[in-house]
């Protein structure tokens, strides 16, 4: 008997049909013995549903009240599931985040869980329940209800999964795997039957939406082992997460390919070239919890310096403002400018540890289709270029192609 724990996205609970084919799976895996926490996203379209409304009632919706609302997504799919599970005879009971006491910091719509209280979780396990939890909510430590950011049902799966120690957590989504890179960007992408931590961890902070970053990090802090698999086959063993590098295989050097439409740019210019500039501006930036990616600095000859970093599109406004009111003056800045039209494209693997020349190819197949680079990061086992996002897609399947990543024949 094992316990796993299944986490089931929005196009796998689109409807009652699907809902019922998730339910067929549980009892399957019921019938050989096994307990199931089933974890369910909102139907597909409901989050988008949601956040729209909320933006015709307030124009820059209140954090806490949006989650309050945005996740009762889920907690329709949650008591539909069980309902679905109690039809076919199965028992099943439904828990919100709150319930369950899934707890997280107070960081409306991005918060982190802090613990989960499984106990109840394993009480019903024992006496014979299907347990199914709403994915991407918990409730911080006042009560009030928090969301864990877009695709964080990922997240509560396997934060689950790890609090559970459960054997296996499987992630039933609308491809049967993680890919080379998107299919649906690239048709001629190829499944990857195994994945290492790390390369899942960068391709996923990178903007690959098949597993959302904070699940992956989970898996690797409490070695939850981690499967993507489709909801819609019966069969396939999809992509397993693996935490050791394979020794005898043939590695091959770019695993994937992650882009990200969600992100922009910010640029401070003319800012006197002195100790303490990146702190002043970035410090009341962290302050105001806004994460940022990617920051290069560039000094010109007349010893000021330009300053451009990039954040969530979400919090572009916000970063723009703080700049404006609290920091221009100060540091004497000449302007701030915000840019949304961009993308960044990544290309992972660790096999680039141990070869040179992957940046100049990459940059190479970029400018023979005359894609301009406006920011460059690299890790040792990433590369990540920001472009404008026009050429977001031109520039993933060219780099497929270069890199060899295509299906066999
Ligand atoms: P769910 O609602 O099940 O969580 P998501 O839409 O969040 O599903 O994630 C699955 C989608 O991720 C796929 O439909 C695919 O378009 C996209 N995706 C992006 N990068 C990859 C990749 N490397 N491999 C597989 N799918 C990817
Ligand atoms: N329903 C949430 C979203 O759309 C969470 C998830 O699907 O993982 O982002
Ligand atoms: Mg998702």
């Amino acid at each position: 008997m094992a316990l796993i724990v299944q986490k089931y996205g929005g196009t796998s609970v689109a409807n009652p049909e699907r809902i019922r084919n998730v339910a067929r799976r549980v009892a399957r895996y019921k019938a050989l013995g096994h307990q199931v926490v089933v974890v369910v996203s909102a139907m597909s379209g409901e989050t988008n549903r949601l956040l729209a409304l909320a933006r015709e009632v307030m124009s820059d919706p209140d954090p806490r009240e949006l989650d309050t609302m945005v996740s009762t997504g889920e907690q329709v799919t949650i008591a539909l599931t069980a309902m679905a599970l109690m039809e076919m005879g199965i028992r099943a009971k439904s828990y919100t985040g709150a319930q369950v006491r899934i707890l997280t910091d107070d960081a409306f719509t991005k918060a982190r869980i802090l613990g989960i209280d499984e106990e109840n979780i394993r009480k019903d396990l024992d006496a014979g329940f299907v347990v199914v939890v709403a994915g991407f909510q918990g409730v911080d430590e006042h009560g009030n209800i928090t969301t864990l950011g877009r695709g964080g049902s990922d997240t509560t799966g396997v934060a689950l999964a790890a609090a559970l120690k459960a054997d296996e957590c499987q992630i039933y989504t609308d491809v049967d795997g993680v890919y080379t890179t998107d299919p649906r960007i690239v048709p001629e992408a190829r499944r990857l039957t195994t994945i290492t931590f790390e390369e899942m961890l960068e391709l996923a902070s990178q903007g690959s939406k098949v597993l959302q970053i904070r699940a992956v990090e989970f898996a690797g802090k409490y070695q939850v082992k981690l499967r993507v698999l489709s909801s819609f086959e019966e069969e396939g063993d999809g992509t397993l997460i693996t935490f050791e590098e394979e020794e005898n295989m043939e590695q091959p050097i770019i695993s994937g390919i992650a882009f990200n439409r969600d992100e922009a740019k910010v640029t401070v210019l003319g800012v006197p070239d002195r100790p303490g500039i990146a702190y002043q501006i970035l410090g009341p930036i962290a302050d105001a919890n806004i994460d940022v990616d990617m920051i290069i600095q560039n000094t010109g000859a007349d010893g000021t310096t330009d300053f451009t970093f990039t954040v969530h599109k979400n919090e572009l406004n916000k970063a723009l403002a703080i700049l404006r009111d609290k920091v221009q003056a100060h540091i004497g800045a000449r302007e701030i400018t915000g840019d949304e039209k961009i993308a960044k494209v990544a290309v992972v693997g660790v096999g680039m540890r141990s070869h040179v020349g992957i940046a100049s190819e990459m940059f190479r197949t970029l400018a023979e289709e005359g894609i301009n680079i406006q920011m460059i990061s690299t890790s040792e086992i990433k590369i990540s270029v920001v472009v404008d996002e026009k050429y977001l897609e031109l520039a993933v399947r060219v780099l497929h192609k270069a890199f060899g990543l295509e299906q066999a024949g």
